[in-house]
């Protein structure tokens, strides 16, 4: 499955619509779990989520103006978020097991095959539920004329911070033949850089980081400062100016994770030519890295991102990226294996027992590389839930998140 992404364009009536159509995909959604939550006891599955749709759109006349696949599509954003809290219960998974969450902020709506139709040259889509949407021009360089149209499963329609895009989801194998390059590589992220291999070889943390933090901060204190209080105690409108900031912010955000997508694409791509067995740590185990994920978390958005990328490319060209549990990967010993206890402050590993000394986060890698290699041949190297994390942009079952959107909801 590939996403191709679109920038539309349309009259503002029409943005007004698909606002209307977000909020409808939104509220279905909600009512589902509410209906899931409020009948437990008679095992409500995902085929009575479907069902219920109906139900919805027969009492709500905005609910029936949505095209009838995009209703059951919003029930299984609903129960994909329910399926995974299951799971986790299932798996026992320390700590919060994730009870789905009433949605607040939608940002997009997802259609199947029906409710839409592309037009001969397939620059314009049209929607025609009675949602009225309309015909919008799809702007960007992609060629959607090189698929047939069955090929395309579901078409999403997103807000983001500098307009609407229209993303279509191709069923494609992308997978392409390579050749063996005899290398194995094991992935630290670095504190002090962004990552560093066992070999030695280290990327230093992308200057637009700092710049960017530094910016974000700007404009969310700009944004602060004209918040006024009183009026949001009294349920009045901020001013113009609070929610030119506002979208000043987000704009912000929408610049800066394109930087770290583009920043991390172009890096774990490099990774991935370069290797046959990509080992790293799997940071999304809970409960597992307090301290250490705390003094990373600058970087986290990027780690993810990067992750992210290293899967897709991963499964692309066919190679073997494995996620290990980081238990002790920067305390051990990569040599000898003994437990050397260092602090965060820490740079160097110096190993007391044989005498091996490394820059501390080289040392982990060797450590990731060496736990990767013997899970090899183990299943189940996706440790986040039911969807690989390669699956980049496929926001299908993953509770309308996706790894895209990290601008502040408008
Ligand atoms: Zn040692």
């Amino acid at each position: 499955m590939i996403v191709y992404e679109f920038k539309v364009k349309g009259k503002n009536q029409q943005y007004r619509a698909i606002d209307e159509a977000i909020l409808t995909s939104q509220f279905i959604q909600n009512k589902c779990l509410r209906y899931w939550m409020d009948n437990k006891d008679s095992k409500v599955d995902k085929y009575a989520l479907n069902k219920y749709c109906a139900v919805l759109a027969a009492e709500f006349p905005f609910a029936d103006e949505l095209n009838s696949m995009a209703r059951q599509s919003a029930a299984e954003r609903c129960w994909s978020a329910i399926a995974r809290f299951y799971d986790n219960c299932k798996k026992k998974v320390k700590g919060k097991k994730g009870f789905p969450k009433f949605k607040k902020n939608c940002r997009s709506v997802e259609y199947k095959s029906t409710g839409w139709k592309l037009s001969e040259t397939r620059k314009a889509i049209t929607f025609s539920d009675k949602k009225g949407i309309g015909t919008l021009k799809l702007k960007g360089t992609y060629d959607l004329n090189y698929f047939c149209l069955k090929q395309i499963k579901r078409v999403r329609l997103v807000r983001r911070a500098d307009g609407y895009y229209a993303q279509f989801a191709i069923d494609v194998d992308g997978r392409i033949e390579t050749q063996p390059t005899n290398q194995v590589v094991g992935i630290d992220l670095g504190l002090k850089y962004f990552i560093a291999d066992n070999k030695g070889n280290v990327e230093p943390s992308p200057q637009f980081y700092r710049k960017s933090q530094r910016q974000l901060n700007r404009a969310n204190r700009q944004k602060s400062q004209k918040f006024s209080p009183e009026k949001h105690k009294a349920k009045l409108q901020q001013s113009n100016n609070y929610h030119k900031a506002r979208i000043r912010y987000a704009r912000k955000h929408l610049r800066v994770s394109r930087q770290r997508k583009e920043y991390c694409k172009r890096l774990a791509y490099s990774v991935i030519q370069s290797n046959d067995l990509v080992a790293y740590e799997d940071l999304n185990v809970k409960g597992l890295v307090h301290n250490r994920h705390l003094a990373k978390s600058i970087s986290d958005a990027g780690w993810y991102t990067f992750r992210s990328w290293l899967e897709y490319f991963g499964h692309k060209y066919g190679k073997v990226t494995i996620a290990v549990p980081p238990h002790n990967t920067s305390q051990n010993c990569a040599n000898c294996g003994e437990k050397v206890q260092k602090s965060l402050s820490t740079r160097t590993h110096v190993c007391p027992h044989c005498g091996f000394q490394e820059d501390r986060d080289i040392n982990a890698a060797i450590n990731i590389l060496r736990r990767g290699l013997a899970t090899v041949g183990h299943t189940g190297t996706y440790a986040t839930g039911d969807l690989p994390s390669w699956a980049v942009g496929v926001t299908l079952l993953s509770n309308g998140k996706s790894v895209n959107v990290e601008s502040p909801p408008l």
